[in-house]
């Protein structure tokens, strides 16, 4: 017995070892690939379901690794503890208005563009110097870029957040809160904050046509915006029963693989040109 146990002893610590081997393989691959240019943005196209047509673009990293396309679950939380989240939020945020620009100088039609920041960055003083000198290095119109922070970020240090917010909106930027309903936040903070537009969660979009409860949360969160004058956006829109509800429920804005998948920027920028069939 005694013997057993040291053997499964022994198997757990190379299991420990080979779990953190790759974990700092990862680290090292990523920081490599931050440098080699391996990261690229995908933009998922956001619907205005009353004629409107494509009325934003969520920039959606990815990274590509040899012939792979790793998606952001399997590197972000890694990026997150390591630190190096720093170097890929500033990254997508670069390169997202950097794009936009692009955009402006080939007189194409501008669509506002959100981009993810990791809570942790978020907390950082730096994270509104960076994108100030982002805006002024790009030139694009403020108003152009919009920053989607997770309730959970804001709840974590409520009184840094919204010091970073207000001075973030001061220069014109505009602020989203994302995956609304998976934290803990409370209605207040959403008085309280200066966010443009709330995302309902995709978790609560995917049952909405067969759950009674989830379809009232749904109400109730697009009520809650209408009073407070901030616009919805539904995420995870996959089917044409969701994207009905939805409308009917007085929802903003669309977005979800029933309107468009995350697309590169060369295929966003033919869907946008044909938008005009919605
Ligand atoms: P998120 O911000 O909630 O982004 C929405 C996710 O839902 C994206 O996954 C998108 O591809 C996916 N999605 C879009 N439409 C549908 C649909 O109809 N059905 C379903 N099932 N999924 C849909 P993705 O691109 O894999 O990103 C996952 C998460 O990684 C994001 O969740 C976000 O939290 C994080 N992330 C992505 N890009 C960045 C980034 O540049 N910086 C940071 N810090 N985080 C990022
Ligand atoms: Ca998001
Ligand atoms: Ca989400
Ligand atoms: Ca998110």
């Amino acid at each position: 017995a005694k013997e057993r146990g040291r053997n499964r002893i022994c198997s757990y610590t190379q299991e420990m070892n080979e779990s953190i081997q790759k974990r700092v393989q990862m680290e090292q691959d990523l920081r490599r690939g931050i440098e080699n240019g391996e990261l690229e943005l995908y933009y998922q196209p956001q619907l205005d379901p009353h004629g409107g047509g494509a009325v934003g673009l969520e920039a959606l990293v990815r990274w590509r690794k040899g012939d792979r396309m790793v998606p952001p679950l399997e590197f972000i939380p890694i990026a997150e503890e390591t630190g190096l989240i720093t170097e890929v939020d500033a990254w997508v945020l670069r390169a997202a208005c950097l794009q936009l620009k692009m955009w402006r100088d080939q007189k194409q039609q501008m669509v506002p563009v959100s981009v993810n920041l990791s809570p942790r960055q978020f907390q950082d003083a730096y994270c509104v110097e960076l994108v100030r000198k982002v805006l002024q290095e790009s030139n694009i119109e403020p108003g152009c870029l919009k920053i989607e922070v997770t309730e959970s970020m804001v709840m974590h240090n409520a009184e840094e957040a919204l010091r970073t917010m207000t001075q973030l909106k001061a220069m014109g930027v505009q602020l989203s809160m994302d995956d609304f309903g998976t934290g803990y936040s409370s209605l207040s903070y959403l008085k309280m904050f200066p966010f443009d537009q709330l995302k309902i969660d995709k978790s609560f979009v995917r049952n909405v046509t067969n759950d009674p409860q989830e379809a009232a949360i749904i109400r109730a969160i697009i009520g809650l915006g209408k009073t407070l004058g901030i616009k919805i956006v539904a995420e995870g829109v996959e089917t044409v029963e969701q994207y009905s509800f939805l409308v009917r429920a007085g929802c903003d804005l669309i977005q979800g693989y029933f309107y468009s998948p995350p697309l590169p920027v060369a295929a966003c920028m033919h869907f946008l040109q044909e938008d005009h069939l919605w």
